[in-house]
């Protein structure tokens, strides 16, 4: 079970360890120190870089039982967590008392806070809302020698009234957002190699008061493309935004009841929230844009329930590749929002170049698509044409001014392209960040930063 995660790539550790308390993480960090094993922190193991895997000879501390919401302060408008909360889980509590905790990776059900801090993780409606760095305003972090550090909000001043959950941090209280200097950002999408995040503290917002979401379909995958760049180009943004090309759609049907028109190329799921006076008016604009660029077979989804539904097929599009292929490479380019048209016709155009299938979605408001490569994974040739074409993904995103990762991560999937998008002396100054912090290689040695051997390569 803790051997894989979302991605191929597969380990069995050498240990497990699941610590119920900060002490015990440090107790088990010092014993992997003791015996020469590496640390692989692990949330969920939903990761789709590979961070969550185990190196040879490593311990897996996996946060399942550091799982607790310390304190949700209405007054400030924070909550503080341990890592293993799952984000729906911490969604759901803020909701009940009023508040909004917006970053919301369509696999929040499962996936952990800790997770997302260590990727940085996105969301459908992280183009309106930001995305997890956005949220994250303290941390405590238990590092490679063995001592808690707290950042931000969090910062070791304090550390002793929080750990023992005793009252309020009052310096901390009038500088939510604006403490600095501030270690915070630098863990935020360290995908686990600078240290073990033992404790989480997120700034939390107003929940909006009603959305509204409706569903298009286009004739052609560029028609939807142009109409996502021309809703941003209004005074509004949706709070979700999402893409799906025909690949997609025929994906998504073998597993779930969607009545999909016969000539759709695309679809667009898209939801406005706000105040209930402005949010009809706005879904209104939205739908006037889709039928401007072709859109068809519209339909609103105002209720709840409706919505909901919208939202469980979006994610189910992940789980549902596994049915065109048995081999899948899901890779996260992000563009600027004026190039998302580019990428999607390229990518068609790769598709029918290769002969491989390559569907695409994603969260287009933030120019973050899914780009798909899927494979025989019995046949050699096609693999390996399979990763190729991955390469050739990667270096037009960046032709397109965009990057390598929209919310994945590095991890070990793309570390062997990083040298693509950075040059070697940002590569150099990357790992002696690591370097700092984690001298003897002791948290995920194999993953985000590349080895000597690489740099030299990048050179
Ligand atoms: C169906 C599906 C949909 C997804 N949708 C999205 C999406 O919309 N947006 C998005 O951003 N991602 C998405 N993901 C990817 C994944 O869910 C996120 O990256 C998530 O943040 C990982 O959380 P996790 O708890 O599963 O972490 P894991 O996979 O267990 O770990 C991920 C990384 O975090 C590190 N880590 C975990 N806990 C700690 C800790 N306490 N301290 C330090 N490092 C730690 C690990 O070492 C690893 O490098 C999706 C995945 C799936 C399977």
């Amino acid at each position: 079970l803790y051997s894989y995660d979302a991605t191929s790539f597969q380990q069995i550790p050498d240990v497990v360890v699941m610590p119920r308390s900060e002490e015990e993480v440090v107790e088990a960090i010092q014993f992997a120190r003791q015996y020469g094993l590496s640390v692989t922190p692990r949330g969920a193991g939903t990761g789709m870089s590979g961070g969550a895997i185990a190196s040879t000879g490593a311990m897996i501390i996996s946060s399942e039982k550091m799982n607790r919401i310390l304190r949700i302060d209405v007054e400030r408008r924070v909550a503080l967590v341990e890592p293993g909360v799952l984000t729906g889980d911490l969604q759901e509590k803020v909701l009940e008392k009023g508040l909004f905790y917006p970053p919301d990776p369509s696999s929040y059900l499962v996936s952990t806070m800790g997770g997302n801090v260590a990727e940085g993780a996105g969301g459908l409606r992280c183009a309106k809302y930001g995305v997890t760095k956005n949220y994250v305003i303290g941390l405590r972090v238990a590092t490679a020698d063995g001592k808690i550090i707290g950042t931000g909000t969090l910062d070791s001043e304090y550390h002793g009234h929080i750990a023992h959950g005793r009252g309020v941090e009052s310096r901390a209280a009038s500088h939510n957002d604006y403490f600095s200097p501030d270690l915070t950002p630098l863990f935020v999408g360290s995908e686990g190699t600078l240290g073990y995040i033992t404790q989480i503290m997120v700034r939390l917002i107003d929940p909006p008061e009603t959305a509204r979401a409706m569903v298009a379909f286009f004739p052609t995958a560029s028609q939807a493309a142009e109409a996502v760049t021309a809703i941003l180009t209004k005074p509004l943004m949706p709070s979700v935004l999402e893409f799906l090309d025909r690949m997609t759609l025929t994906a998504i049907t073998a597993q779930v009841s969607l009545p999909v028109p016969e000539h759709a190329e695309a679809m667009l799921l898209a939801e406005v929230d706000g105040n209930a006076d402005t949010v009809a008016g706005d879904l209104t604009s939205v739908i006037d844009v889709c039928q401007t660029h072709g859109g068809f077979g519209i339909e609103e989804a105002s209720e709840p329930k409706q919505r909901d539904h919208l939202w469980e097929l979006r994610r189910s599009v992940s789980p549902s590749l596994t049915t065109l292929a048995t081999g899948k490479i899901n890779e996260d380019v992000c563009v600027p929002r004026g190039e998302l048209i580019h990428l999607v016709e390229w990518c068609q155009a790769l598709s029918d170049e290769t002969g491989l299938m390559i569907p695409v979605y994603g969260h287009a408001a933030d120019g973050n698509l899914h780009v798909n490569v899927m494979y025989d994974a019995d046949d050699r040739s096609q693999a390996k044409l399979a990763y190729n074409t991955v390469e050739r993904i990667l270096q037009q995103a960046l032709d397109l001014g965009g990057t390598l990762s929209g919310e994945h991560g590095i991890g070990r999937t793309k570390r062997p392209y990083l040298h693509l998008q950075f040059s070697p002396e940002a590569l150099e100054l990357f790992r002696r960040i690591k370097h700092i912090w984690d001298p003897n290689r002791l948290f995920n040695p194999d993953i985000l930063y590349p080895s000597p051997e690489e740099l030299a390569l990048a050179k």
